[in-house]
């Protein structure tokens, strides 16, 4: 048994809005162990709708709809299920009463177009809206090979579609015997090929659990799907898992689910009562915004430089080669600031644009009582990714002396 979910309307095609609809269902459906196979978005137009259908309830058990139920021209989706099913649109007294009691709650009159929306392809049944004038619409199709199809088609508006299908749809779909179970084990410190390839043979296709690799301004975020019998059999099989993948991947891994360095950083900073502090002349302040908002981070961070480079207070006497000023910057910093740790970012994102193979360079540093190290960064071109992985590099050289 496989679903697969359908995203109506042109706004969506053309670019104007995110189909965020479709995602969200795939992971409510996931939960309760049904694999989505296809995501398919199709403007609000008719044979490219119908088209679009006829091949899911061909291929897929459950298929869910949403959008195109509103009142307007544009809204086709209970014409095409008349369509598909090759039934008329029958008028549903109580939902009618339905949109017309929502209207004069709201003191407006009914314009006559609403009609539609009380009007639902013969033998298919509504989905009470109480968050909105469109109800869904609930079909059961016969296929050719003598099984059903679950169609239901829920309104766009997700505010109204999400609890249409937590408490009116996913209560009528059929029960999985199977359970999907999904973990995320997140690196940071290698690129996406070189972690594959110390992963060996976990990341293999048709592989259970699966494990697969997605990154993100360079934080490699391992995705673990497990398949089984019970909640209890995918845990297990997660667990082992992610043992494997610590085995394989030892320090590059720094944390799990949401978790992000900056989380790691604090948490560690205050399970040993330790301090930092910051200079950073690159991200405009990212690495200070990024910490501050980790709850209980005012227990660790002490503040910090945001550093121009025609600024007075730090350059004046700075050393202009950046290796130097990131080492200085680390060292005053802590000073200044009375910290365990200091930690800075210096250079430039930008190339000067004299030199024709001239890259530009970041140095991080890392102080504390027993000295300072020094790393060299490349940055990568676009300036906002440059400006985070600069960010989460400074705050992994700290994780890792933190961690280690
Ligand atoms: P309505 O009665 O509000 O017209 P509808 O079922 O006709 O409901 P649409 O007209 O398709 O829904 O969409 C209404 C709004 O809902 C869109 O403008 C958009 O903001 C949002 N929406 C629609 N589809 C999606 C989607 N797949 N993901 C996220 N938002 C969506
Ligand atoms: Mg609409």
């Amino acid at each position: 048994m496989h679903a697969e979910i359908i995203a109506i309307g042109t706004e969506l095609t053309t670019g104007a809005k995110l189909d965020t609809n479709s995602q969200w269902l795939s992971i409510e459906l996931a939960a309760v162990g049904i694999p989505v196979l296809l995501h398919t978005t199709v403007a609000d137009d008719m044979p490219a709708m119908l088209e679009t259908m006829r091949a899911a309830v061909r291929r897929s058990d459950i298929v869910l709809i949403s959008g195109g139920l509103g009142p307007t021209l544009d809204d086709l989706t209970r014409q095409l299920l008349a369509e598909l099913a090759g039934v008329e649109l029958v008028l549903h007294e109580p939902s009618l009463q339905h949109v017309r009691d929502i209207f004069a709650k709201r003191k407006r009159v009914m314009p006559e177009r609403n009609t539609i929306q009380a009007m639902f392809p013969a033998g298919s049944e509504p989905i009470e809206n109480p968050h909105g004038t469109a109800p869904g619409i609930w079909f059961e199709l016969p296929r050719a090979d003598g099984s059903i199809c679950r169609i239901a088609a829920m309104p766009g508006v997700p505010s109204e579609m999400k609890p249409m299908f937590r408490d009116r749809v996913l209560p009528r779909l059929p029960r999985s015997d199977r359970v999907i179970r999904r973990a995320r084990v997140n690196c940071y410190g290698v690129g996406e090929s070189a972690c594959e390839e110390k992963l060996g043979d976990v990341t293999a296709r048709g592989r259970d659990p699966e494990v697969g690799i997605t990154v993100h301004e360079g934080t490699i975020t391992l995705r673990i799907e497990a398949h089984g019998a019970s909640e209890s059999e995918c845990d297990a099989k997660i667990a082992k898992d992610k043992q494997l993948i610590r085995e394989r991947l030892g320090a590059l891994v720094f944390g799990e689910e949401d978790e992000q360095l900056e989380d790691i950083v604090a948490r560690e900073l205050n399970r040993c009562a330790k301090t930092v502090s910051i200079a950073d002349e690159v991200t405009g302040g990212v690495l200070s915004c990024w910490l501050t908002a980790v709850a209980k981070s005012e227990q660790c961070f002490a503040g910090g430089l945001i550093v121009g480079h025609v600024s007075k207070v730090s350059h004046e006497n700075e050393p202009t080669d950046s290796a130097t000023r990131a080492r200085r910057l680390a060292e005053t910093t802590r000073e200044r600031f009375g910290t365990d740790f200091a930690v800075s970012i210096a250079g430039s994102l930008r190339t000067s644009g004299q030199g024709a193979d001239e890259i530009p360079r970041l140095y991080l540093a890392l102080a504390d009582a027993s000295g300072t190290e020094v790393e060299e960064h490349i940055p990568v071109a676009d300036i906002s990714f440059a400006r985070n992985r600069a960010a989460k590099s400074a705050l992994d050289i700290l994780r890792l002396r933190l961690q280690n």
